[in-house]
């Protein structure tokens, strides 16, 4: 009988992981979250010629196409749940700080996504331009640092998710606390991407609440969302994906945390931008000097039909999970800390990537030996902390287990297929 509770135990709390989760908000909170940053004036900064490569990333349509049908894309936890399991078992000291901030999100997300319009409503006929400026204008009020939209892509949505797939996806950014960043990987540091979720949250509730004002179905997808962000991101026209991985914003870096809703309201997409952000990564490879695994490639490859760098995830992730979440590769970018104007500006100037190679920007104080590494030297690690005990990660698992499925954060998961927004088909069969 215990044996059959403890292998049921993580179905049990998948399934109502969010509503354990949204009971934290009646617990004190004492996180002392930083203030949050203004929302962005326009990117303006002319991008010279030779840092110019193509708008967004290098893509073939055709074999992302093949891959996101022979392969569909699984939330990275319920893939690897006993991973995840060990991440938070690890993570503890920064989590149960902002436990009850995180609660009272998850509960206002849950609380938008139930108020809808009636589907019996009149079609609603908003000009596509005026609407989309009228959201933007709401975005900025709300406290959203940037808006961006694309159209809803199966190929990049979970093979299963919780939240009905809508036409169009709104992609809000909300700048991750600069000064915490600064001191990763550190607690603080992790905290604050935590803090960053958290205010994506609640303004990603805002803006949806106005969208259902206004009578349109709108979803807003939670942390860590249903489908791969950092496409959206580019695919709205707000940054490139850099060397480290992640998505570029030409004003934090990636110093941001990246939250989803899907609508029905007809919103003028955007289209991805040529920020110039590979030459600046060509020019630079901070991250891949710092990174104390090595797990950053220094060129791009075709993954999944998107010419980009892989990280090495079976070598960051246990560094991530035993040193504070790591973030090395976040702290000593010059976008993230400068800015890419301001970097645009050195550059011209000296034709230097501006702070590279000083402490300032590639200097870091490891978490887990108390010593400080300059530019380009990286801490010795030994098999506790590249290989921990108890740490199960595969890489070369394709589904879930049987029966594990997404935590659920606004709706009901369940094994059988649910129809896309386009008419594909997402999810397992009901046989698995
Ligand atoms: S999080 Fe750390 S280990 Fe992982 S890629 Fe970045 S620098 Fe490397
Ligand atoms: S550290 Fe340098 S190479 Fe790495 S993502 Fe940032 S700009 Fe690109």
């Amino acid at each position: 009988m215990r044996r059959r509770v403890r292998l049921l135990w993580p179905i049990v709390q998948r399934r109502y992981a969010g509503s354990f989760m949204s009971l934290a908000r009646f617990l004190p909170d004492r996180s002392n979250a930083p203030a949050l940053a203004a929302p962005w004036a326009p990117f303006t900064a002319a991008i010279p010629a030779d840092l110019r490569d193509v708008p967004g990333e290098r893509r073939d349509g055709a074999e992302e196409e093949r891959v996101a049908r022979e392969a569909p894309l699984q939330e990275f936890f319920a893939l690897h749940r006993e991973a995840q399991e060990f991440i938070v078992e690890h993570g503890k000291r920064y989590v149960r700080p902002v436990l009850p901030r995180l609660g009272a999100a998850i509960h206002a997300i849950r609380r938008a996504t139930a108020r809808q319009p009636d589907p019996a409503r009149a079609v609603v006929a908003d000009d596509p331009a005026e609407l989309t400026a009228a959201v933007r204008a709401a975005a900025e009020r709300i406290g959203i640092s940037r808006i961006g939209f694309a159209p809803n892509d199966a190929r990049y949505t979970f093979a299963e998710t919780d939240a009905p797939q809508l036409p169009t996806v709104i992609v809000c950014i909300v700048e991750q606390d600069w000064a915490m960043t600064q001191t990763a990987p550190s607690d603080a540091a992790e905290m604050a991407a935590f803090h960053g979720y958290v205010e994506g949250m609640n303004r990603t509730a805002q803006l949806t609440r106005f969208l259902v004002s206004r009578g349109y179905r709108t979803i807003p997808q939670g942390f860590p969302g249903d489908g791969i962000a950092i496409h959206y991101g580019v695919q709205a026209g707000l940054g490139q994906l850099g060397l480290n991985g992640q998505l570029l914003t030409p004003e934090a870096g990636s110093r941001c945390r990246l939250l989803l809703i899907t609508t029905d309201a007809p919103l003028v997409h955007g289209a991805p931008v040529d920020f110039g952000l590979h030459g600046v990564c060509d020019q630079c490879r901070g991250c891949v000097r710092n990174c104390p695994v090595g797990a950053i490639p220094q060129t791009r490859k075709p993954y999944r039909g998107v010419v980009k760098a892989k990280l090495n995830t079976a070598r960051c992730l246990p560094v991530v999970v035993s040193a504070s979440g790591c973030a090395v590769c976040m702290k000593v970018c010059p976008v993230q800390r400068y800015g890419l104007s301001a970097i645009l500006e050195h550059r011209e100037q000296t034709g230097e990537i501006l702070g590279l190679g000083t402490d300032e920007l590639e200097g870091y104080d490891w978490p887990l030996d108390g010593r400080h590494y300059g530019p380009g030297e990286t801490p010795k690690l030994g098999d506790d902390v590249t290989r921990p005990k108890g740490l199960v990660f595969d890489p070369t698992r394709v589904a879930p287990e049987p029966g594990i499925h997404p935590i659920t954060f606004v709706g009901d998961i369940t094994p059988r297929r649910r129809e896309h927004h386009d008419g594909r088909q997402v999810g397992r069969p009901a046989s698995s």
